[in-house]
């Protein structure tokens, strides 16, 4: 069996999460559309634990909602088709910053301009 760093291996020539895993075997069969939400109040912050006692399954938008913020805003984002400035969300006017994150290129731009317009305003260069 093989094993990774994010807790899946192949099982039967299927990709397995190890925690989805080790909860059918103890627990039962997850049902469909369910994901595995590993419930930190149960006294555990490892990040790829497979305990079944410290796993529940939840929907998608549950599992969303106890996640922190920025997951939140992030799954929100996701599904706009425009900024809040109304600009599209489209191929060329989309661009993703570090995190991953949407944001929409005309807004970007015209901060930009702000910025270096207060720049040059303060005398500095770059
Ligand atoms: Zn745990
Ligand atoms: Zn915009």
């Amino acid at each position: 069996m093989y094993v990774d760093g994010y807790g899946r291996f192949w099982v039967d020539g299927r990709y397995v999460r190890a925690h989805r895993f080790a909860y059918e075997l103890v627990v039962g069969p997850i049902a469909e559309g369910l994901q595995l939400d590993h419930v930190k109040a149960r006294g555990c912050e490892y990040r790829h634990c497979v305990n079944p006692a410290h796993l529940e399954p939840v929907t998608q938008q549950e599992n969303i909602r106890r996640g922190d913020a920025c997951r939140v805003a992030a799954a929100r984002m996701a599904d706009k088709t425009h900024c809040p400035q109304g600009h599209p969300f489209d191929e060329v006017n989309t661009y993703h910053d570090r995190r991953g994150w949407r944001g929409c290129r005309a807004c970007r731009r015209a901060s930009g301009r702000r910025r270096s317009g207060r720049r040059a305003a303060e005398g500095s260069v770059a």
